[in-house]
């Protein structure tokens, strides 16, 4: 017997056996392409991504057999799907990274409504969220404001339109780490917000049941795959769940991402405080109190070395990056600034452009490669000194695919000045589900072992760093054009 964790994140669906005592017994990935109809524009195919989880589900259980205890769902999060009741999209889903909605949030701000935005819902007015994306679709794809007007239009994020099609229609639900990105779920009042809903053009009964992330939801509908009705006991959000699959519950936990972007969440437990270039959101609910987490997030982590890789072809694999770093004793000079579309917190600066500056004759690749690095943890390092700012951090954790760079995650900790704590196992958000699933079986918290950790100190001297960061405000001006 196991559990089964589905994560279906931007670019590939994972299927995670565990055993029910948190071994992964084995993991099936299936890769998808977003669609990109116009600069600007991104979106999934409803169709590949449902396959892609059936798939992979479908490899797990011909190896592990149908014995599935329970279910447990993380999920790319802001993703919008409008389907009919029948369970049919009425367009794609438009990717959380889709631009397309930009106008209207302008249009929104010149109203004077990113305030009331912000008080409501933690959120920054901005595309990225669910809210705008609807309106969009609602006036865009042809019958849409009819279906919706005769009560038989119903919005989803992946997690929802994922449980309504793996229980035919039983379930429409979603968890708070979900509906807290919507930007229509107002996270004080814990409740979808009528007047949000009215903004967007959204009505009520087109929106999930909002439940803990820890809850029974509903069963599996007997399918072929499954070949019986089976709980569904867990859904959150991906950031959040790697927040809780490093336990981090207590006040000033943080864990920081490196994936593609990178992700920085820290768990503020109460609101008392209010981020102002941050983002405020709902964390895991898995007991009765609710956690209140600040987020933010860098554009280009991983995704800056697989510039350098496919763009630049300086290094033929992301891992070499590191020998690269190594192998000169500092950046010389050189500074990286990966502001390809703007420069996001805390500088926001939309025009700001990319930029390699502190070139001399002594330079070569080592010199760029271990630039690109540096920019990661400088870049981080600015979001988590906003961070900083109101609330003293605990337990900082860090995981995600880069995260195994021991020259990034030394420079990191030298930067921050903070220790760094490293899992074995880098792989959060699907242990997050586990926890919540193991949790759901009357484990306490305090029995869950989050495994072994490394810890990474700073070394670095105060001068030296203070000089590296001179160095790279110096560039950030230059990237604005200052
Ligand atoms: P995501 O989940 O966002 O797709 P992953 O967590 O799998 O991303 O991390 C992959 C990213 O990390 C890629 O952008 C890759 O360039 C980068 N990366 C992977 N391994 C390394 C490494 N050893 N050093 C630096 N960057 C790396």
């Amino acid at each position: 017997m196991y559990y089964l964790v589905i994560d279906e994140g931007t670019t590939s669906a994972r299927a995670i056996a565990y055993s029910l005592d948190g071994n992964t017994l084995m993991i099936s990935q299936k890769e998808y392409d977003q669609i990109y109809p116009k600069p600007g524009y991104v979106e999934q195919d409803l169709k590949i991504v449902i396959s892609a989880v059936e798939n992979s589900i479908k490899e797990v259980i011909s190896k592990l057999g149908n014995d599935i205890l329970a279910i447990g769902i993380a999920n790319q999060r802001e993703t919008t799907v409008l389907f009919k009741r029948n369970g049919r999209p009425i367009y794609n889903a438009i990717s959380w990274q889709c631009r397309r909605t930009s106008q209207l949030c302008e249009k929104l701000k010149k109203q004077g409504l990113e305030k009331t935005i912000k008080e409501k819902t933690g959120l920054k007015l901005d595309p990225y969220f669910s809210a705008s994306k609807i309106y969009w679709l609602l006036h865009n794809i042809p019958h849409a404001l009819q279906i919706a007007e005769k009560g038989e239009l119903l919005f989803g994020t992946i997690d929802t339109y994922l449980m309504y099609y793996l229980s035919e229609g039983k379930i429409f639900k979603t968890d708070v780490t979900n509906a807290s990105r919507t930007m229509l779920y107002n996270i004080y009042e814990d409740k979808w917000d009528d007047e949000l809903c009215a903004i967007f053009g959204v009505k009520k009964e087109m929106l999930a049941e909002v439940c803990p992330s820890k809850h029974l939801f509903g069963y599996t509908a007997k399918t072929s795959i499954f070949k019986k009705e089976i709980p569904i006991y867990a859904v959150a959000g991906d950031q959040q769940a790697a927040l809780f699959g490093h336990l981090g519950i207590k006040e000033g936990d943080t864990k920081i991402t490196y994936g593609t972007g990178c992700f920085i969440l820290t768990n503020i437990k109460n609101l008392e405080y209010k981020a102002k270039d941050l983002i405020t959101t709902l964390g895991v609910r898995y007991n009765d109190e609710k956690d209140y987490v600040i987020e933010g997030s860098v554009f280009y982590g991983g995704s800056l070395i697989k510039w350098i890789r496919d763009n630049l072809g300086l290094i033929k694999t992301a891992k070499e990056s590191e020998n690269c770093a190594l192998a000169v004793n500092s950046n010389l000079g050189v500074y990286i600034v990966p502001a390809f579309t703007g420069l996001g917190a805390p500088y926001w600066e939309a025009e700001a452009r990319g930029i390699i500056c502190g070139l001399t004759a002594g330079v070569n690749k080592n010199h760029i490669v271990r630039a690109a690095l540096e920019a990661i943890c400088y870049q981080v390092n600015d979001v988590t000194s906003l961070i900083t700012k109101i609330k003293k951090l605990n337990n900082v954790y860090v995981d995600g695919g880069a995260s195994v760079n021991d020259f990034l995650m030394q420079f990191q900790a030298d930067i921050l000045n903070i220790d760094l704590n490293r899992p074995e196992n880098v792989e959060r958000t699907s242990l997050g589900i586990y926890y919540l699933l193991a949790l759901a079986f009357k484990n306490d918290i305090t029995t869950l072992n989050s495994g072994k950790y490394n810890k990474i100190y700073p070394i670095m001297s105060d001068e030296e760093r203070k000089l590296l960061l001179k160095g790279w405000d110096k560039a950030i001006d230059k990237a604005i054009g200052k």
